[in-house]
């Protein structure tokens, strides 16, 4: 009998099981895949500001706290305001998340700052290397190498331009021929470019002479997935320069990254984590007994970081179900799908899903035993709030209290 069971390893499940291992447990992680964790761009965030509540200039950077509890003043009925988030100390909790993970990140209780694939730079709280920079750091930026690869047909050089330039006096795009993309090639194909071959000094070489001292070149996400920090540290080695890559665009090549740090980390559990889809789920005398395809598992409490739509969640007669316990995260009432983007619907759902925020509550053979964490908890979702991982974090660490 396990006396712990997470089920989902997208960026919830991961929190509780790091959470939960370095408080001296055991417990067992079992996911199919690895949800949303695999796509998502680069920065670990709390809360988006620039979309919540107004931008704020560098020099005004709020702290964490002072960000959490200003934006749960203003909304009362968020998860954030229901975990007490003001209260939990984010940076340093996702900071062990990711010395656990041995995720390189860097992290600060003034937000550092990302640049979006438009250019347009985005606060969080921390992000992968080289896609964040901190504020100290912004604020000394004096010139700006954008690199743009002519045959990314779908990277905006132009737009990106035009957004930093509202930010920087400086700015110099800089077109590359890499050589080895055809002319419609999509950045999402670029992941793997520069693991492979002589790219990275063809790059090297285009820049030599155009970046110098307090300049930060900026580049499409291209330093591949293997070789990304090496790449950085000789960029700004050979140019005195700092770096940034954009925040990607799917399949995420930040996603990529992280997803490689965490496999190896997951390695060393090999009784601990098991990579297989979970069929049903039953509750009987407090024991929770949980069906695989080829075997079976007994706990004495589950933890559901079984996500929404990327990594759970199934869609059945035109409604989205939670996969395990058939939690219905979706209204019956159909949102009309004709001239809507996939931002306006997601929201129309969450805020259908409200009701569902109390899921697990009415499980009513062993309620607490029963904890939600992520994207599972109704009511939230990361397209329209913005802040994924600070989510994920503080109700992994919720469910586990
Ligand atoms: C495209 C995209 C970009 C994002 N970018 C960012 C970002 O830049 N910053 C940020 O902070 N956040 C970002 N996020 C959000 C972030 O990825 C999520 O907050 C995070 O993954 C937490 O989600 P979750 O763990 O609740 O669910 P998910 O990531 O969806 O994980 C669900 C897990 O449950 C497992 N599962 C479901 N059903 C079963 C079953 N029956 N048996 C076994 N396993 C099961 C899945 O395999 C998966 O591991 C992004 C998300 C997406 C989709």
């Amino acid at each position: 009998m396990q006396e712990l069971v997470i089920i989902g390893a997208g960026y919830a499940g991961l929190a509780a099981f790091a959470a939960a291992t370095q408080a001296g447990q055991s417990p067992i992680l079992i996911a199919k895949d690895f949800g949303g964790s695999r796509f998502f761009s680069g920065a670990f965030d709390v809360l988006d500001p620039a979309f919540q509540l107004g931008s704020f200039q560098v020099s005004q950077t709020p702290s964490t706290k002072e960000l959490l509890s200003q934006f749960i003043r203003v909304h009362p009925q968020h998860l954030y305001a229901k975990f007490g988030a003001a209260d939990f100390d984010f940076v340093n909790r996702a900071k062990e998340f990711c010395s656990f993970y041995h995720l390189p990140a860097v992290f600060e209780d003034n937000m550092i700052a990302c640049f979006g694939s438009s250019g347009k730079a985005k606060w969080s709280a921390g992000a992968m290397a080289g896609q964040g920079l901190r504020q100290s750091e912004l604020a000394e930026i004096k010139k700006v190498v954008l690199v743009n690869v002519s045959a990314l047909t779908d990277y905006p050089a132009g737009l990106i331009a035009k957004n930093l330039k509202k930010q920087f006096n400086d700015v110099t795009v800089l077109t590359v021929d890499l050589g080895a993309l055809n002319a419609t090639a999509p950045l999402a194909h670029v992941n793997q470019l520069m693991d492979a071959g002589d790219l990275f000094e063809k790059l090297c070489g285009a820049l030599a002479g155009v970046a110098g001292s307090n300049a930060v070149i900026m580049m499409p996400p291209i330093l591949g997935v293997r070789s990304f920090q090496k790449h950085h540290q000789e960029l700004r080695e050979r140019f005195s320069a700092k770096t940034l890559e954009l925040l990607s665009v799917l399949p995420s090549i930040s996603g990529e990254r992280a997803h490689q740090f965490i496999l190896k980390k997951l390695a060393e559990f090999p009784k601990r984590f098991v990579q297989q889809e979970i069929l049903s789920v039953e509750c009987a005398d407090n024991v929770f007994n949980l069906k695989l395809s080829d075997q079976q598992i007994e706990a004495k409490k589950v933890i559901l970081a079984t996500g929404k739509f990327v990594g759970g969640g199934v869609r059945r007669e035109g409604r989205f179900f939670e996969t395990l316990f058939d939690l219905p995260l979706i209204d019956a009432q159909q949102v009309p799908v004709k001239g809507k983007t996939m931002i306006q619907l997601s929201h129309a759902r969450a805020e259908q899903n409200q009701d569902f925020m109390g899921v697990g509550v009415n499980w009513e053979q062993s309620p607490s035993a029963l904890q939600p964490c992520g994207h599972v908890l109704g009511g939230f979702d990361f397209a329209r709030e913005k802040c994924g991982f600070g989510i994920s974090l503080i109700s992994a660490h919720k469910s586990l209290n």
